[in-house]
C-alpha cells in the first residue's frame, strides 16, 4: 500500500495531512519493510461533528470563565485574554531556544525587564527565571542553600524547620535535598510559635521555610524577630512566595529578612495554571546566595547586549532545559505593565478586602478557628456540620450543584475539616454575596437535610465518584473500547 488515503476525503472532511502529487507515491524513498501492508482505518469525522464534540467537552469543564473559583492557596484564577494574544505574537512564539543570542536580544530583554520588576517587588538582588513550578523553585532555592553551607565548610547543618501550616511541597523539597524536616508548632493565633522555634534552633539547622502570610491566610507578626533568631544561629530563611498577591507593593520578603524566595508566576502574575502547567516558579535571592544561582545567568554586558553567563564557578548547575517557560514570562510582564505600580498594590488591597468580607459574613455559619484579620485567604472548619454527619468533602461536592468551584479542602492540616477560601481581587461584591448565600444554604441543608448534602453532587456531568477506587483501578479507555 503506497497510496495515502486522499481518495476517501470529501469536502469538509478531515483525514490527516493531504499529500501533494510528489509525496503521494512514497515507494521511492521509504524502505519496503516500513510500508503498510493494509489500509489503515483512520477515523473520519466532519468538521461540524468535531467542533460539537470539543464544545460539549468544554462545557463540562468548570473554569474561571464559567463561574466563581474560591480555591485557596491557589491565587491567580485570572488569566487576562490580552496576555494570551501577546504571548502568541508570531515574533515571540516562533523563537527557538537554540537561536544565537544575537538573534534573540528582544526576547532576552523581555526576560531582563521582567527580572528587574520581580526583584523590586520581592526585595531581592538576584534572580533566575528557570524553575518551571513552585516546587521546582523550592528545590532550586534549597540546593543553593545547601551549596552555600558546603562552601562555608559547615557540614553540621542537616535540618530544615517547617511550620505545621506549610504547603506539602516544603517538607517534600527539604526531604528531596537530603535534609531532615523538623515541624514547628503554630500558636493559637495561627502563627509560628516562638517557643517551638527557639527549642529547635541550633547549629544543625540549615534553614527555615516559611510562607507569609501563611496558608491560614495570616500574616506572621513576629517575622522580624524570627529572622533575627534564625540568622543569629547562622541559618538562612527561605520564603515560599507562591501566592504573593496579599502583599505586593505593601511589604517585601527581602525586607522581612528572607534570603531566598520563589514566586509562582502562575499564581500571582496571571499566567494560567490549569492542567499542571507550564508554570514558572522563579527564584529571587540576596547577595549571600547569588553565587549559587543556576546557570546560565541572564546578564547585560557593558556593550548593552544581553548574554547567557555560564562562567559561574559556584553555581548549582543547570536545573531546567534552556531558560524557563518563555511564554509565561511574556504574560507576566504584560500583567505587570498593564497594572503598573499602583495597580499591583490595588490588586493586593482588593484581594485582602474580598477575603475579609467573606470571612466576616461566613463566620456565623461555619467555625472560624482563627478569628483574626486575614490576608488574601482564610480557613473555616466544617466541624459543626461534621456533627450531623456532613463532612467538608460533602460540603465541597454540594457547592458544585450551585455552580461554584469547591474551595481547597482538608488543608492546612492544622484545621480539622478545613475549608480554605480565596476569592481573589477579581470578584465583584455581587459575586461574593452570591457565594455567601450559597454557603448559607449549604450550611442550612447540612443541619436540616444532611442526606441531601451527603449525596451531592446531583447536577454535574459526572456524579459522585469513588476517588480511591478510581485511583487504584485506573481505567482510561474510551467509549466502545471500555470493558
Ligand atoms: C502552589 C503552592 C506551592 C507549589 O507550587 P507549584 O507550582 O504547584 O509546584 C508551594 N507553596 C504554596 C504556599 C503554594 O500555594
Amino acid at each position: 500500500m503506497t497510496k495515502l488515503l486522499l481518495e476517501k476525503s470529501k469536502p469538509g472532511r478531515i483525514c490527516g495531512n493531504l499529500p501533494t502529487e510528489e509525496t503521494k507515491d512514497t515507494s521511492n524513498f521509504i524502505p519496503k519493510e516500513f510500508l503498510r501492508s493494509a489500509t489503515p482505518t483512520l477515523p473520519e469525522i466532519s468538521e461540524v461533528d468535531l467542533i460539537r464534540h470539543f464544545s460539549k467537552l468544554g462545557r463540562k469543564n468548570f473554569s474561571i470563565d464559567s463561574g466563581f473559583y474560591p480555591l485557596g492557596s491557589c491565587t491567580m484564577k485570572y488569566n487576562p485574554k490580552i496576555n494570551e494574544q501577546i504571548a502568541r505574537i508570531e515574533k515571540l512564539n516562533t523563537l527557538h531556544p537554540q537561536q544565537p543570542e544575537d538573534q534573540v536580544q528582544g526576547a532576552m530583554e523581555i526576560m531582563f525587564i521582567l527580572s528587574e520588576y520581580l526583584k523590586e517587588i520581592s526585595g531581592f538582588k538576584a534572580i533566575t527565571l528557570q524553575p518551571a513550578a513552585g516546587a521546582h523553585g523550592e528545590l532550586t532555592g534549597l540546593l543553593m542553600i545547601k551549596k552555600y553551607f558546603e562552601k562555608l565548610g559547615d557540614k553540621k547543618r542537616n535540618k530544615i524547620l517547617v511550620p505545621d501550616t506549610a504547603h506539602g511541597t516544603n517538607p517534600a523539597t527539604a526531604g528531596m535535598c537530603g535534609y531532615k524536616v523538623v515541624e514547628l508548632k503554630s500558636n493559637d493565633r495561627g502563627q509560628v510559635d516562638l517557643g517551638s522555634l527557639k527549642n529547635n534552633l541550633d547549629d544543625t539547622v540549615a534553614a527555615i521555610m516559611m510562607t507569609n502570610p501563611n496558608t491560614l491566610g495570616i500574616f506572621e507578626e513576629n517575622i522580624l524577630q524570627i529572622s533575627k533568631l534564625v540568622h543569629n544561629t547562622g541559618a538562612l530563611l527561605y520564603y515560599d512566595g507562591a501566592n504573593l498577591n496579599a502583599i505586593m507593593g505593601i511589604v517585601r520578603p527581602g525586607d522581612m529578612g528572607f534570603d531566598v524566595c520563589h514566586l509562582n508566576l502562575h499564581k500571582t502574575f496571571s499566567t494560567p495554571h490549569g492542567g499542571g502547567g507550564p508554570g514558572a516558579g522563579v527564584v529571587c535571592c540576596n547577595e549571600k546566595l547569588e553565587p549559587f544561582l543556576p546557570v546560565p545567568v541572564l546578564t547585560k554586558g557593558t556593550n548593552k547586549k544581553y548574554f547567557w553567563n555560564y562562567a559561574r564557578r559556584d553555581s548549582i548547575g543547570k536545573i531546567k532545559g534552556y531558560y524557563g517557560n518563555f511564554g509565561m514570562f511574556v504574560r507576566a510582564l504584560a500583567y505587570i505593565w498593564a497594572n503598573g505600580k499602583e495597580g499591583l498594590n490595588q490588586v493586593s488591597q482588593d484581594a485582602v478586602l474580598n477575603a475579609n468580607y467573606l470571612k466576616e459574613k461566613l463566620k456565623e455559619y461555619f467555625d472560624l478557628p482563627y478569628n483574626i484579620e486575614c490576608m488574601h485567604e482564610f480557613v473555616l472548619s466544617g466541624k459543626r456540620q461534621k456533627k450531623n454527619g456532613v463532612s467538608t468533602l460533602n460540603i465541597a461536592k454540594r457547592l458544585l450543584d450551585y455552580g461554584v468551584h469547591a474551595p481547597t479542602i482538608y488543608f492546612p492540616l492544622v484545621v480539622p475539616e478545613a475549608i480554605m477560601i480565596e476569592p481573589t481581587e477579581t470578584e465583584s461584591k455581587e459575586e461574593l454575596d452570591n457565594f455567601i448565600e450559597i454557603m448559607k444554604k449549604v450550611s442550612h441543608e447540612a443541619s436540616s437535610n444532611p442526606e441531601l448534602v451527603i449525596g451531592a453532587p446531583y447536577n454535574t456531568p459526572v456524579r459522585r465518584v469513588d476517588e480511591a477506587t478510581a485511583a487504584r483501578n485506573l481505567n482510561l479507555c474510551w467509549g466502545s473500547s471500555c470493558k
